[in-house]
């Protein structure tokens, strides 16, 4: 079936003017699989690019539980009274967009959700980290376009996406919860380590001691690490997403964050090491899913991987004919 063909400069005019309706759209575009889409989304990408770069970026993460959709939710509604337009995206790569594993769930996020001033976007479905990353990345950029100033970036906590939203983001928020003591709750050391700030929720109620007392270890614990960043010292705040308090030191300090890095040319320098290892990542896609795509190696796969895992064939040798056969001009087959 053919589809009417996409009027990008209309699109971008209307996710430049801020429509909700066109925002969406550009969206749903950029998380397209098809090829003819893909070109789409890079022209309006390309439309769009000059009108980017003006929000801060941050991405959250903490386990599950630890209460980042509320704290999320809390945040966003005091960005909404500090004058500023939030938008909440998501990287979950295990979760189908119906899942609701995340942003999915409408229950979550409610009355942020029914402000028209906010956005929310859950994880786009996609198969690989590498996809979902992209999407998520495009789509920080549609947002920013579209006049937001803050977009959060939240991940689930587990596996991979931890870094790949750092990788994408000006600043990266780990959330903990007052945790009887032991240190960083099990969380990766290599995810402490990403941390640009931390912030104790659930410093309510019985929990208030607790929260103050384990912000503290954090922070001593925090002084073991390397700095990631010569000009900023990783803060331990604490706050009550539920009960909405502390939230408005949390924005302060990403206030001052992002001024304290920009001013130092930081913040310009890591933007511009991310779009670099973008670009590079991007080329790594590309060239596997041709790779996946091309008829000849779909034919030789099945055998060679069996060859593999039979231990006939060695992994390396096999990489190297695959990539070999796949460098062929199409003509000599
Ligand atoms: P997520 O899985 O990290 O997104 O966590 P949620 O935001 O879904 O919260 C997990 C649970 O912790 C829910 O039952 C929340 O009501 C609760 N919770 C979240 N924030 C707070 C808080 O500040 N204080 C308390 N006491 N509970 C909270």
């Amino acid at each position: 079936m053919t589809q009417p063909s996409i009027d990008i400069e209309a699109l971008a005019r209307g996710v430049l003017a801020g429509e909700r309706r066109a925002l969406a759209r550009a969206i749903t575009l950029i998380e397209s699989s098809r090829p003819d889409h893909r070109e789409t989304a890079e022209a309006l990408m390309h439309r769009l690019l000059p009108h980017t770069g003006r929000s801060v970026r941050i991405g959250i993460t903490g386990v599950p539980g630890a209460g980042k959709s509320t704290f999320i939710e809390s945040f966003g509604l005091h960005v909404l009274a500090q004058g500023k337009r939030p938008a909440v995206l998501a990287v979950d790569p295990s979760s189908p967009r119906s899942g609701g594993s995340i942003l999915g769930d409408k229950t979550r996020m409610e009355d942020l959700s029914r402000d028209a001033r906010a956005f929310i976007r859950p994880s786009p479905s996609g198969c690989t980290l590498g996809g979902v990353a992209r999407r998520t990345r495009e789509a920080m950029l549609v947002c920013e376009a579209a006049g937001f100033d803050v977009i959060v970036v939240e991940t689930v906590g587990v596996g991979q996406s931890e870094t790949a939203v750092a990788d994408m983001v000006d600043m990266f928020l780990l959330v903990l919860v007052p945790g009887g003591g032991d240190e960083l709750q099990g969380i990766k050391k290599g995810i402490v380590e990403l941390a640009d700030a931390i912030v104790v929720n659930k410093a309510d109620g019985d929990l208030a001691a607790a929260a103050g007392r384990a912000a503290r270890d954090y922070q001593n614990a925090l002084h073991l690490l390397a700095p990631a960043s010569p000009h900023w010292t990783v803060p331990v705040l604490t706050c009550s997403a539920m009960e909405r308090k502390g939230i408005d030191d949390v924005w302060r300090m990403v206030e001052t964050y992002r001024d304290t890095m920009d001013t130092a040319g930081a913040l310009g320098e890591r933007r511009a090491r991310q779009a670099h290892a973008w670009m590079w990542n991007e080329v790594s896609e590309t060239l596997l899913q041709a790779l996946r795509d091309d008829p000849r190696i779909e034919k030789l796969l099945p055998d060679m991987e069996r060859a593999v895992v039979d231990g006939r064939l060695a992994p390396g040798s096999a990489a190297r004919q695959l990539v070999e056969f796949f460098r062929r001009p199409l003509a000599t087959h």
